[in-house]
């Protein structure tokens, strides 16, 4: 006989719920060995026993041909004595009550089931709810651990015959597939109209699709939640929902059936159309043609359009072709405003049905909101602007082990961050902390979180503002679980993400640019133009942007017209008429602004980046009001003249950088009547020249020569890309955001960073 070998093997990763058993099973099958493969609470455990050959060939197999959802972290092989197996066998889930199994997030539907839904032979033809262990629902449905299916939304559905036999053949697709399903046993469509029940299944996909084609709303119930849907080439239709929605300019995502239907309406590149097709389906950012059939209400004043692909079945029998069927829906979060999306369906009723005319609903309950995931390609690389379905609740690996923490994030866009060992899970999109349901949704969210991945937080971290609802939270935590807390000045929380998000290790000092809205300082001042020099557990605020005051606080955010009558006042210049952001306001409200000001009342001083912005755009008369957050500054972008050259100075003085010649040029230029595409550019220009500077005297004096750049501003690609070209140039490493978001859904992600460097060490 050959020689024998037996090996017991260790994996840990996602491992569980994604068909990895029956795929050990095959593959020791395939190799003529014996032994066993069990699930344990942290992963899967397997003893194989063949010649050194299959064992050997097993172990390639292993790594190289794992099943599409799983995600291997860890893996230990370790050579025992021979065992007494006659065959290969799975044997039942071993608990350890402290272990913890990372869990899939919700994916889109995979190749093998996509056609099965369309072809006529199959039992589960045009069935919106078939899945696989590739493929389908996973966190929005799990209420609990272990993942099995009571323990699922899915529960409530008794398998029939047909989908248990598939469900316990460890051969089939299908082996452990939690919420396995067909026709006879699982989930069904509604169509419902005026509050009653008009159609069932097939017949409610029909009409569904007949109300699109109309020029009609409809709310569609999805995975992580409700969406509002309509004919994204129906001015009316998009104008109707834009009405109903209290959306005046935001842009709506979009969805069609496949990529070369995207193709007609935008650019793509390589990595875009990865991007687009990869099975987490996020809307991503691409470059609009001009002159398509998509109206402009869908995006307006912007050149990018925010496509993604179906990912449920019940999406792609939605946007299946037909002839004068609408090729492009808007997909746009079902809520009113800034509300969180609406996923319950008593209160999707109430909620939308001012919006919808009709609703296509299911009964597969959604245990997690869950909002769709943004992303853009930058330079070919996944730049993340929110972190959602597809990827959370995924584990984020951190460049340093830690203790378990939880960090509580920002005020807008909220995440938080749990972590254990050497992951941080990174929450979903959680939304502005500004109303109960949110805050609601956030301590939720915390406690499935926790539950799930069997985390009970040591320390806490959070912001240093007392009156985000995500502190005083933090605060009341460790108050009431006699746990340690730290409070973490914003932009500190910001360059940690990005050095985190790049694996940086060491607490060897790093240059941070971290320009963003909003953000409260040490020093009581709202800070947002902010050149740090530090690592996870100290920084120097090297440089900031000039104070200038914020008028009226909020409304000096919502009209950019107050923020450049202050940068004027400021600096002493005149508010003269001739200026747009001047012209318009009228007198009564530039004489109170001007005692506003003189006062100090309501007026906290700022170096705000994103206020500078919206100052300079309404300077050149881009928009004066904003209806949300970072308007004027995105429309300033889309304008810019990519051949213009020109900039304007801003100088450094002490530790200031002080915009006053900046003004002096650009009312020049806007007196002058200078093309805005021109002046646009120059002011661009300005900030990455500015922001160069400031690095190369920060290496002359402290001899650092790596640059991370956090904060919402760099979500402006004409500015991200200028800034780092001048950088590179100049010799600089620069580290960009990846895969958590440079705006604040990245914030909780750098607080567990520095909680666990600085808390750890004290
Ligand atoms: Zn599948
Ligand atoms: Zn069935
Ligand atoms: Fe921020």
């Amino acid at each position: 006989m050959l020689q024998s070998r037996a090996v017991h093997i260790i994996i840990k990763g996602v491992v569980q719920g994604v068909g990895f058993r029956p795929f050990i099973f095959a593959i020791a099958k395939n190799n003529q060995l014996t032994g066993w493969v069990r699930n344990t609470s942290s992963g899967v455990e397997i003893e194989i026993q063949g010649s050194q050959s299959q064992v050997d060939q097993f172990i390639i197999q292993l790594r190289s041909e794992a099943p599409p959802l799983s995600r291997i972290d860890f893996i230990t092989i370790e050579n025992i004595t021979l065992g007494n197996f006659s065959e290969f066998t799975i044997q039942s889930s071993l608990a350890n009550p402290n272990d913890f199994q990372p869990i899939s997030p919700d994916t889109s539907i995979c190749p093998d089931c996509l056609q099965e839904l369309f072809s006529e032979k199959d039992k589960r033809y045009r069935y919106p709810f078939i899945n696989c262990t590739n493929c389908g629902p996973r966190f929005t449905i799990i209420k609990d651990i272990p993942y099995d299916r009571p323990s699922t939304t899915m529960v409530e559905f008794e398998m029939c015959e047909f989908c248990r036999r598939e469900y316990t053949d460890p051969l089939n697709r299908r082996f452990h597939a939690q919420p396995v399903a067909c026709p006879n046993c699982g989930p069904q469509v509604q169509y419902i109209k005026n509050g009653a029940v008009i159609a069932d299944k097939e017949l409610a996909i029909q009409m569904a699709r007949q109300d699109l084609q109309n020029g009609l709303i409809l709310a569609i119930k999805g995975i992580g939640g409700y969406h509002l849907a309509c004919d994204a080439t129906n001015p009316l239709a998009v104008g109707a929902l834009r009405a109903r929605k209290k959306r005046s300019d935001k842009p709506f995502a979009l969805m069609s059936f496949s990529y070369e239907t995207v193709e007609k309406y935008s650019s793509l590149s390589l990595s875009e159309k990865e991007l687009l097709t990869s099975r987490e389906r996020p809307v991503i950012l691409l470059n609009r043609l001009s002159e398509t059939a998509i109206c402009d209400q869908v995006a307006p004043r912007q050149n990018t359009l925010g496509f993604m692909l179906p990912y449920t079945p019940l999406h792609y029998l939605l946007l299946e072709p037909a002839d004068h069927y609408p090729e492009v829906l808007v997909m746009t979060s079902g809520n009113i405003s800034d509300e969180p999306i609406a996923y319950d369906d008593a209160e999707a009723f109430q909620r939308l049905s001012t919006i919808a005319d009709s609703f296509l609903i299911h009964n597969r309950a959604i245990h997690m909101r869950m909002d769709d995931s943004v992303i853009r390609s930058i330079d070919e690389r996944l730049y993340m602007i929110r972190r959602s379905r597809g990827y959370a609740p995924n584990s984020l690996a951190l460049p340093f082990p830690v203790p378990n923490i939880l960090a509580t994030g920002a005020e807008l866009k909220n995440t938080f961050c749990l972590t254990r060992d050497q992951y941080a899970f990174l929450s979903h999109h959680i939304g502005d902390l500004e109303n109960l349901e949110t805050l609601q949704s956030f301590e939720e969210g915390i406690q499935h979180f926790e539950k799930l991945f069997r985390i009970k937080p040591e320390m806490i971290g959070c912001d240093l503002h007392p009156n985000y609802l995500a502190t005083r939270y933090a605060l009341e935590r460790a108050q009431t679980e006699h746990i340690p807390v730290l409070t973490i000045q914003h932009h500190h929380a910001h360059l940690a993400a990005c050095m985190a998000d790049n694996q940086w290790e060491t607490d060897d000092p790093v240059i941070g640019l971290c320009y963003d809205g909003t953000g409260l300082g040490t020093d009581q001042a709202i800070w947002g133009g902010e050149v740090l020099v530090g690592g996870y557990q100290k920084y120097q605020r090297r440089f900031h942007l000039k104070y200038t005051p914020l008028p009226g606080g909020d409304l000096a955010i919502k009209y950019p017209s107050r923020m450049a009558l202050s940068y004027l006042w400021n600096d002493q210049y005149d508010w003269d008429l001739e200026i747009p952001s001047v012209s318009a306001q009228c007198y009564e409200d530039r004489t109170a602004l001007k005692i506003q000001l003189e006062r100090k009342i309501n007026s906290p001083l700022t170096s705000s980046m994103g206020r500078f912005f919206d100052a300079a755009a309404s300077l050149m008369g881009i928009r004066h009001k904003v209806t949300y957050e970072g308007q004027a500054a995105i429309e300033m972008e889309v304008l810019c003249d990519p051949n213009e050259m020109g900039e304007y100075p801003i100088s450094l003085v002490e530790d200031e950088l002080d915009p006053h010649e900046l003004w002096q040029n650009l009312i020049q230029d806007v007196l002058r009547g200078t093309p805005i595409p021109k002046m646009a550019s120059r002011f661009h220009n300005s900030v990455a020249f500015m922001s160069l500077s400031v690095c190369e005297k920060i290496r002359n004096e402290q001899g650092v020569s790596i640059v991370a750049l956090s904060g919402g501003v760099w979500q402006n690609k004409v500015l991200l890309s200028k800034t780092i070209k001048l950088l590179k140039f100049s010799g600089f490493q620069v580290l960009v955001h990846h895969n958590v978001p440079t705006n604040d859904g990245g914030i909780s992600f750098g607080q567990a960073c520095i909680t666990a460097r600085v808390l750890k060490n004290s």
